[in-house]
Order: C-alpha cells, then structure tokens, then sequence
C-alpha cells in the first residue's frame, strides 16, 4: 500500500512497526493474558480503521475505544473481536450496544439501573475505582457491585481498574499502585465465591512494563504500541525494543536567502545573525504543529537537523537551511520521525511543548493525509 504523495505535508504510518511492537509487546505478557488494542482518538492520531485492521490482519482479536461511535466504525469496517468502550456512554444509545455487540464499561450504581432499564441485552465489563477517582465503582463498595447480578440483561463478562502512577519509580508511587492491585484483587476473589466475574484486566502501556507480575486475562495496550513513550521522562523498568509508527513529512515550499540582521516572520520575533538560507515549509499550527515550537525546535533536511526560526504560523513555517548543501524547494522535511541517521521523536515535541506524546499525536489535523506503508 505505498504510495508517493504528491501533498505539501503529510502523515507517514508504518504497519510494520506496528506489526514489530505488537509482536514484541505480546512476548512480555504472561501465556494467558490477550492483548487488548486500545485505538481510542481515531488510534491515538494514527487512522482507527487502518490500525485496527491491522491488527485483525495479525491476530488481535480485543479493542478498547472511548466512545460508541468509534466501536461502531470499527464493527462497520469489519471488525470481529471484542470492543470495549471504556467510557460513558449515553443510555438512550443502548440498543446500538445491543446491535453492534459492544461491550460497555459500567461506571457506577445509577448508570446500571438506567441502562439495564431500556431493556436491551448487552454485556458489560465493571469498571473498579482503585484509588484513580475517574470512572467505577468504589473498590471497597462491594454491596453496590453485587447488586449488579440483578440487572438480568446486563451481562457481566468482566471487571477491570486503571492504575494511575504506574509509569513512576517513586517509592510512594510505587506503594500505591501496589494497594490498587492488592484491593482490586481482594475485590476480586470475594465476588469469585458467588459470581462468575468473567475476564479481568488491570494493566494499560507502563502496566504491563512495570508490573509484569501481574497475571490477568487482558492487558490494554496504547501508547507503547504505537513505538513511543507518553514522556521522555516516565519511568520504564525494562529497555524496550519499539518502533514509533507515526512520522510527519512536509517539503520545502520556497527558499530565501537573507542578510545577516535580517527579521522574520510574524511579529519579526526572529532576527537572522548571519548571511542565512531560510526554507518556507507548508505545515503549521493548523496541521496540529504546536506552536510552542517556534524558535524552539527543529526538523530534518538531507538528514541534517536545521532549526524552526520564528513563530509557527498556521500553514507553514519558517526553517534556516543554511548548513544544508544543494538545495531545492520540494526536497522533503521530516518534522517527526528519522532520516539519516537523525531522528525527531514524538517525545522531544511534547517536551518542548510542556505536553505528552499523546496529545501530540491527537492534535494531528486530518488534513494532513495518511500514507501506509508495509503491513504486507
Ligand atoms: C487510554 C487507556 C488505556 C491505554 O493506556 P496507554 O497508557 O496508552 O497504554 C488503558 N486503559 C484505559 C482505561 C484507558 O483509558
């Protein structure tokens, strides 16, 4: 599925990184734990149905989304394992979880009586609030969840909790995210005397990689399966072997060539301290670029990392090309990702940014088209 693209910029996605990181990551999970794909936020910027037919392709068979709407593109596009959606989702929309056999994430008391109420057939996972205080029942409200084996058309196939701190080797961190397993766990096998509590899973990304003892039957896995770290600075108690799947390429534009003393751009923030070669690169803010970079970060050119000068615009920016020899307009510009032997990671943009990779990768516009490559 490669294809050149013709476009001023665009979004490169590589099935086979993917492919490497599912299958690495897949090695570290216990023999019975199942590998849940979590593509929430269209795969975290990626494309939804592509990653997640890829991920058929290679033999996943359970997805996590947010929203309804995400699990019923992906049972429109063909998708045949189980889909969670983690989030709320609104009642009145129970019989399209009933239609699209989705599965839906109870997240307290009352949205079980509403949504047992409209009387559709649906199964559900519970979700448990171990200490987090987002979504699920109280880890110790063990009245309330055993109320749930009333509601006959809710069918409980699971239960699962979200760990908080697990990406810090804080030694307080550490003990928290330890009273999150250990009460979950002990929630666990009090309802195991009396009820069939399905599948169970705790462990998202830095989950798994932190607390490889953990022994469920599913782990959900975003970030890490898309080759990147949330931050640069999270902690991860093993060196992984990734990939990251998403690069971002634009082209030069135009390319001047001004005096030393020479301002630029928008607010002529930028002033030009010797005799410069300044490309004009047709992808900015609009493209989901954060502005934060301007004067502020770099891209790749023929391999040679030539800096962003003065602020970013909407639709382009601004690039001293100087150090680049033989240049011309239309050679490609790696704003994330490798050429050469130079790299941009999603990391270093986040970081400039004072923000993680993920809302990096969410911001992405979708004017920036997506190129496949690999997945053969
Ligand atoms: C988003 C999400 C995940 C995936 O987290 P990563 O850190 O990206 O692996 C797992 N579980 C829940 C409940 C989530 O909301």
């Amino acid at each position: 599925m490669v294809s050149i693209s013709t476009s001023r910029s665009w979004v490169e996605i590589d099935l086979d990184a993917l492919s490497h990181n599912i299958n690495y990551l897949s090695s570290l999970l216990k023999p019975k734990t199942k590998f849940m794909a979590v593509v929430k936020a269209d795969g975290y910027g990626h494309g939804l149905i592509t990653i997640a037919r890829h991920c058929q392709r290679i033999g996943i068979t359970a997805y996590a989304v947010a929203t309804i709407d995400e699990g019923i593109k992906l049972r429109k596009a063909g998708i045949s394992g189980e889909i969670l959606i983690l989030g709320f989702t609104h009642p009145i929309r129970a019989f399209e979880l009933y239609k699209y056999h989705l599965i839906q994430s109870i997240i307290d008391s009352k949205y079980a009586c509403e949504l047992s109420w409209c009387g559709f057939d649906i199964d559900v996972h519970v979700k448990i609030d171990s200490g987090m205080h987002r979504l699920g029942f109280d880890v110790n409200d063990i009245g309330s969840i055993e109320e749930l084996y009333e509601y006959n058309n809710l069918h409980i196939k699971g239960y699962f909790t979200h760990l908080c701190v697990c990406d810090s080797n804080k030694r307080s961190d550490i003990s928290f995210t330890k009273s999150q397993i250990n009460s979950f766990n002990r929630l666990i096998n009090k309802l195991k005397k009396y009820n069939d509590v399905g599948k169970i899973h705790i462990q998202s990304s830095y989950g798994l990689i932190n607390y490889p003892e953990i022994d469920c039957d599913y782990a959900r896995i975003g970030i890490l399966m898309y080759g990147i770290k949330s931050s640069h600075s999270d902690y991860l108690k093993i060196k992984l072997d990734l990939s990251p799947v998403l690069s971002i390429k634009s082209r030069i534009a135009t390319i001047h060539h001004l005096v030393k003393g020479t301002k630029i751009g928008y607010g002529l923030t930028y002033q030009v301290t010797k005799d410069s070669i300044v490309a004009t690169i047709p992808i900015g803010y609009g493209d989901g670029i954060p502005r934060q970079l301007s004067s502020n970060g770099y891209v790749l050119v023929k391999g040679q990392k030539c800096p962003i000068i003065g602020r970013i615009c909407m639709d382009q920016m601004l690039v001293d090309v100087s150090r680049v020899k033989n240049l011309t307009s239309n050679e490609v510009v790696t704003i994330i990702g490798k050429d050469g032997n130079n790299e941009i990671r999603i990391e270093q943009l986040a970081l400039a940014a004072d923000t993680i990779s993920n809302e990096i990768l969410c911001r992405i516009k979708k004017r920036l088209p997506r190129i496949y490559k690999g997945g053969n």
